[in-house]
């Protein structure tokens, strides 16, 4: 668009701009639906940016004429999901571009038990899509509020070693590239890009459609029981993660214990989940207004923890709670508060060294076991650090930016930093310096999402044996670099 186009465009407002037949803009009938001022920011309100243009497109040919015009005119291109990613991977002054309004069911292929979607529905329209067949997701993380687009591009896991990533759930992808061209590919055809594109970061084109392989509908029954750190890690190599199919850990380094959730298929009736204490109102703001004080007062931030676990779950050993749920309600839980999130991949058999060391650090590390070279003086962290597995071995290709590990299993521990009131934790950037110290000395991959501080390029480039192919396909379909976002410039490509 040249600069007298703009300020015509300037003259209407976005629903006006839908409204019209004829665009005078674009000069096509295809609505160019774009909004001005609008303010984005991700779910922790950690990360904000004002996009020149907002663009909702509902269709196809609007896609196709976004990405068009973007190129055209040398603009970029971010598309935003839900903007639950902790970094600020979605921010952008160019154009960015939502599919919330392109997120139905296309096409469904009643006995394979697959769905064709459009990309930017979200996880929770999904699993009530699938319900409404008798089918559900096979996997889930804790939330259900990402796009389906949103969750693959930055390979979102939940935990079980009988499952991989949620990308698995996705047998074929729609990608409409800078070119303004539709590419279809699967295992079946254009291979790479669509092991390239099942983790993409937005870098490689505007997925507009997946393929969802969905599993018949199920119900979990879970139960979580309080059990000492050291036992725990005693359990690790025998049966911690295989005595039931879904598996988690949280751990509150303070108080010395753990809380072991986990979960299989039943079908017995569905049972309530108890009461949470921090999820009635009193509880939660007496939470928060705990944190935020040790905000103030760091060394108070142990006894928070031990008080809330306490609250929360009791104290002795045993089980603390169980139901029986909707596998999409079960797996889910409430994240609370606005947070900082630094998640890495570590292989499983490194977990127990891992934790030992980082507890011995978080509490001062007398005998001096910990080998990070870092003081804790001063450092109070919050619980619980969580600790979630996934098993991508048997997948006979996975994708190129996946984080799991090819030899065995893998573990991601979930250094969480709770903003009390939107206040950042002091000290969070010497934590995370640590952690990520700790979890690299260990071979470790961040989550792409989430907010690691210190990965640099030249390291992503050992710990990805094909980030040299994607970035060069990326630029074989992109050499205008309408998708090379900031962050992509900053984290991943060559100069
Ligand atoms: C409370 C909370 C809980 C979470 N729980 C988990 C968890 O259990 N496990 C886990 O692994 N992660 C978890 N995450 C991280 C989250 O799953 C990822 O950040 C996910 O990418 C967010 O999806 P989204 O739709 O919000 O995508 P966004 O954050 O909006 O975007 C993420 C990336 O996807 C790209 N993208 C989005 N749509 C498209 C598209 N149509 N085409 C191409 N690229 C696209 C964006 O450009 C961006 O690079 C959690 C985050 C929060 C805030």
């Amino acid at each position: 668009m040249d600069p007298q186009a703009y300020s015509e465009f300037y003259k209407y407002t976005s629903d006006q701009i839908s409204a019209l037949s004829w665009n005078p803009i674009t000069q096509t009938h295809t609505p160019f639906r774009a909004s001005l001022n609008h303010r984005h920011h991700t779910w922790a309100k950690t990360h904000f940016s004002h996009p020149e243009l907002y663009l909702r497109p509902q269709s196809l040919p609007e896609i196709k004429l976004i990405v068009t015009l973007a190129r055209q005119n040398g603009k970029k291109i971010i598309v935003v999901g839900s903007g639950h990613s902790p970094s600020d991977l979605t921010c952008t002054s160019s154009w960015m571009v939502n599919l919330d309004d392109f997120s139905s069911v296309v096409a469904e292929r009643k006995d394979e038990m697959q769905l064709e979607l459009e990309a930017g529905i979200r996880l929770h329209q999904l699993a009530d899509e699938l319900e409404k067949r008798g089918w559900a997701m096979p996997n889930l993380g804790s939330i259900t509020a990402q796009s389906v687009a949103g969750a693959i591009a930055t390979n979102t896991h939940g935990s079980s070693l009988r499952h991989g990533t949620l990308a698995q759930a996705i047998i074929g992808i729609t990608l409409m590239l800078a070119s303004g061209e539709s590419v279809k590919c699967s295992t079946m055809e254009n291979k790479d890009l669509y092991h390239a594109a099942l983790v993409s970061l937005g870098g490689l084109g505007i997925i507009t459609h997946v393929t969802f392989q969905a599993v018949p509908a199920y119900n979990l029954k879970w139960h979580q029981d309080i059990i000492k750190t050291p036992n725990m890690l005693e359990a690790w190599n025998k049966d911690l993660w295989t005595r039931e199919e879904f598996v988690r850990v949280w751990w509150f380094p303070y108080s010395g214990r753990s809380i072991i959730w986990q979960a299989d298929k039943t079908e017995d009736p569905l049972r309530e989940r108890p009461p949470s204490w921090y999820a009635a109102t009193l509880g939660r703001f007496s939470y928060e207004f705990l944190l935020y004080l040790a905000t103030w007062v760091p060394p108070f931030m142990p006894i928070v923890e031990r008080y809330v676990f306490y609250m929360q779950y009791g104290w002795g050993e045993g089980e603390t709670g169980n139901a029986v749920q909707k596998s999409y309600e079960a797996l889910t839980m409430d994240c609370l508060f606005s947070q900082f999130v630094n998640e890495w991949a570590i292989p499983l058999e490194k977990g127990p060294e891992a934790i030992t060391r980082l507890q011995a650090w978080l509490t001062g590390d007398a005998e001096n076991i910990s080998g990070i070279p870092f003081s804790s003086r001063g450092i109070f962290v919050h619980a619980p650090i969580e600790v979630r597995v996934s098993d991508t071995t048997l997948q006979p290709e996975k994708p190129w930016l996946d984080q799991s590990y090819h030899s065995g299993p893998t573990l991601y521990l979930n250094a969480t930093l709770y903003r009390p009131f939107h206040r950042n934790p002091p000290e969070w950037e010497r934590y995370y310096e640590a952690f990520e110290y700790l979890m690299k000395e260990l071979g470790g991959k961040p989550h792409w999402a989430k907010n690691f501080t210190t990965a640099t390029k030249e390291e992503f480039g050992q710990m990805y044996p094909k980030l040299g192919d994607w970035c060069k396909l990326r630029e074989e379909l992109d050499p205008q670099g309408v998708f090379r976002s900031g962050w992509l410039e900053r984290n991943l490509l060559p100069e």
